[in-house]
């Protein structure tokens, strides 16, 4: 049999970072000891309340399918922290909760975007955009940024990129892969313009709590009426909550975008999860205080591999100021980076992300959602390869 793949599904990369997870994986399997900086995910326990309150839903029966769109308590929670937390004024029927921040991010582009649009996507990036893109078979855009600019799109990149075809700018701060957080003044100078050229943002705020050194973060959709509604906010579970396995993210959109991406989820996966969406809840309104306690943590591990990096020689790292990346400039090495980290796996027994997967090959992603030690030996041994590599 010749099986026929539609061109939708073949235009698609595979993901290297699955590719370097999974040998890493096996290298471990076989007793090596691996250190792991490739995880997207924190390294904390879901706080225990969002457990009793999911486990108390699924005792008391609540198995059924709820509506597509979610559970009205949880879209009200969700209207009720943005108002709180962003001052962005939401109605319930605006928001539609989805399985992962992942899959709010699909349906808010399948639901906006078609052949012959035309998607700015700055990179480094998070590497499903483009893909989501291609799937919903318009034209990724990418404006390439680098480490000068913190990795940042600045206002004349942008509006160089805008065509009359653009439909999406995609905004992701803070940053998965890089760490960087857009500063209020700087988000609103890119807000402003898509307002003035009548693009959509959808804008990737997973990190919002995840800020260090005083950084903060301020919601695109916050600065006008104007910017309101020409912004999709796109929010999730998994990083904040360390809900990464329940599947649970939400966008927060226009009331007609909000309808189509519910058209769109009752026909493909229906309603998240019913006992999920109550462990979010409690989320939402109960106690925040784990979150204290692991930006301690957090912070502690940032500022120290941050540091131990930029002692190695051909080594630089700008200083991340959120979410749980670090973005080390790896070009003094004379290696690209895919070679850089199979090498590194090889030679070391480190596993980290190569920055080619994130549209950037001058870099590689080290991810410190992971302990102390694990950080000090893997460090150490990063700087070792680095020494023998040919001056
Ligand atoms: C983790 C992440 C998400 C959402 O992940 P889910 O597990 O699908 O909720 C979205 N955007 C970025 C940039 C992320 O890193």
């Amino acid at each position: 049999m010749k099986y026929k793949i539609s061109h939708r599904a073949a235009s698609l990369s595979p993901s290297l970072t699955l590719a370097i997870d999974s040998k890493a994986k096996q290298m471990k399997a076989d007793g090596l000891d691996v250190v792991g900086f490739g995880a997207g995910e924190p390294d904390f326990d879901t706080p225990q309340h969002i457990k009793d309150a999911a486990a108390k839903a699924l005792a008391d029966g609540f198995t059924k399918y709820t509506p597509a769109a979610g559970i009205p308590e949880l879209r009200q929670a969700i209207a009720d922290k943005h108002k709180r937390e962003n001052g962005l004024s939401y109605k319930p029927s605006q928001i539609i909760v989805s399985c992962g921040g992942k899959h709010s991010c699909y349906n808010v582009i399948i639901a906006t975007c078609e052949e012959g649009d035309e998607v700015i996507i700055p990179a480094p990036y998070w590497l499903s955009y483009p893909e989501m893109v291609k799937l919903a078979s318009a034209q990724p855009v990418i404006v390439q940024t680098t480490d000068k600019t913190e990795f940042k799109l600045t206002p004349q990149s942008l509006r160089q990129a805008i065509t009359p075809r653009t439909r999406l700018l995609i905004l992701n701060s803070p940053s998965n892969p890089t760490g960087s957080v857009y500063t209020p003044g700087e988000i609103k100078a890119l807000g402003d313009i898509c307002v003035e050229r009548d693009v959509l943002i959808m804008s990737d705020e997973i990190y919002e709590h995840l800020l260090y050194d005083g950084a903060v973060h301020q919601s695109v959709a916050s600065f006008s009426p104007a910017h309101l509604e020409h912004t999709i906010v796109v929010h999730g579970f998994a990083k904040a909550w360390s809900m990464t396995g329940w599947r649970l993210g939400w966008c927060a959109a226009p009331e007609p975008i909000a309808k189509a991406i519910d058209a769109v989820q009752s026909h493909s996966t229906s309603n998240p999860t019913s006992f999920a969406q109550k462990g979010a809840v409690a989320a939402l309104t109960g106690p925040q205080d784990h979150l204290k306690g692991w930006l301690t943590e957090f912070d502690k591990r940032r500022r120290f591999a941050w540091n131990r990096l930029n002692a190695i020689p051909r080594i630089s790292c700008v200083n991340p100021k959120g979410a749980f990346y670090l973005f080390p400039n790896i070009s003094g090495t004379g290696l690209r980076s895919t070679e850089f980290c199979a090498r590194l796996l090889e030679a070391e027994k480190v596993a980290a992300v190569p920055g080619v997967a994130f549209g950037a090959d001058d870099y590689m992603r080290i991810s410190y959602a992971t302990n102390m030690a694990n950080l000090e030996k893997g460090l150490e041994r990063i700087e070792r390869f680095c020494a023998s590599l040919p001056q």
